[in-house]
């Protein structure tokens, strides 16, 4: 950048030179004031690619709890209603998880634990979640545009209150730094009572530095519920208890349930040991619906190519008709990780994934659905 930049001030310096010398010398002139704006170009275009990168990465969330999962449709209209993207949706659900403990009724109505960014630190005032949530919302808004779209200074703030993104003033936001943010607070007056433990008690680091204001591993705990999703566009593949996500991003269409149906191949009525997603022939990534080691990769018959998850000793995921196998038997993989590319192989009337979910590696097939919390 720097290079560019210094080019682009000796190019200017020729130019005007040139132009004011003499006017025979004027084509050359034009060629380099050519050049200079082609060099502009280029550093704009650069820009932009620089401003890319800070984008942040599309996420998943795991280890979320079931009553906390049961509220990711009214928390998704509720981000649409602000007009926050619904990729935010993730982030809320590992908050939501954080500040309620995962236990909703424990929470008397107020699940976001809103009350306090609204009346300024009046305990219990929202009772009702659906308000909680608009509330939640509006703070981690709030909190987002005042640091610039920084998604781990706002996930801090969230904890922190909005001082800290001024105080950080844009540099990231390390556990050092949020200790040492937490330690100056403590020494307020207003904080400096012994109510304000934070997270002092129980963390011998945070107590050593008198990092008793607010908590200032929040990013992290809230970083423990979010899995990054390699980029495929709108991804909301997290379901169930979050330990388990879709197969498939994106929209997904299920084209077939598992159960008894009449074999589209066959005709015959058959039990169908899967889910049938729809997905696109040599493009749609397939996934790892959670963690696990690969325990068969390769060609199987019916199957096609095949590819076995074992999650937990009596759990296992198997994926039919891929095109390509990107994994090879004892790889571990984890949550939303690539394992292959959507096909038709095997038998199979067009491009779709068979999912099954098995107890046994090859037998005991149960119904993908409750797992995936269809
Ligand atoms: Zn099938």
């Amino acid at each position: 950048m720097a290079e560019s930049n210094n080019a682009l001030k000796e190019v200017g310096k020729v130019a005007g030179g040139k132009i004011l010398t003499s006017v025979g010398a004027l084509p050359s002139a034009i060629i380099v004031l050519f050049i200079a704006f082609l060099v502009f170009i280029v550093l704009f275009i650069t820009s932009i690619f620089l401003n890319d990168e800070t984008n942040t990465p599309d996420y998943g969330v795991k280890g979320i709890s079931e009553q906390v999962m049961q509220f990711k449709d009214a928390i998704e209209t509720e981000l649409a209603n602000q007009g926050l993207d619904a990729s935010m949706a993730s982030v809320l659900l590992a908050i939501l998880q954080q500040e309620s403990g995962g236990n909703i009724a424990r929470t008397n109505g107020d699940i976001f634990q809103s009350s306090e960014s609204m009346s300024g630190g009046k305990m219990g005032v929202i009772t009702d979640p659906n308000e909680s949530i608009k509330y939640g919302v509006k703070h981690f808004k709030n909190v987002l545009a005042q640091s610039n779209n920084n998604l781990d200074v706002a996930i801090q703030s969230y904890n922190f209150g909005v001082g800290f993104i001024s105080w950080i003033g844009g540099e990231e936001p390390s556990l050092d730094k949020r200790l040492e943010f937490s330690s100056e607070m403590k020494q307020k007056p207003q904080y400096a009572s012994s109510l304000f433990t934070g997270i002092c008690r129980n963390d011998a680091e945070a107590r050593a530095r008198n990092a008793c204001y607010g908590d200032p591993r929040y990013l992290d705990k809230i970083k423990n519920y979010l899995v990054i999703l390699e980029s495929d566009g709108d991804y909301m593949g997290f379901v169930g208890d979050g330990n388990f996500a879709m197969p498939i991003g994106g929209t997904m269409t299920i084209t077939s349930d598992y159960g008894v149906r009449i074999h589209p191949i066959s005709k015959e009525r058959k039990m169908h040991n899967g889910i049938d997603f729809g997905c696109v022939n040599y493009v749609t990534p397939i996934r790892s619906i959670g963690d696990g080691r690969i325990v068969f990769s390769g060609g199987a018959g019916g199957y096609g190519n095949l590819v076995i998850v074992q999650h937990e000793q009596n759990l296992f995921s198997a994926y039919a008709h891929l095109s390509s196998l990107s994994v090879n038997v004892g790889d571990t993989v984890t949550l939303s990780q690539q394992i292959g590319v959507c096909g038709s192989t095997g038998a199979s009337t067009g491009p779709h994934l068979h999912l099954e979910v098995r107890t046994e590696k090859f037998g005991g097939h149960k119904d993908p659905k409750s797992i995936l919390g269809l």
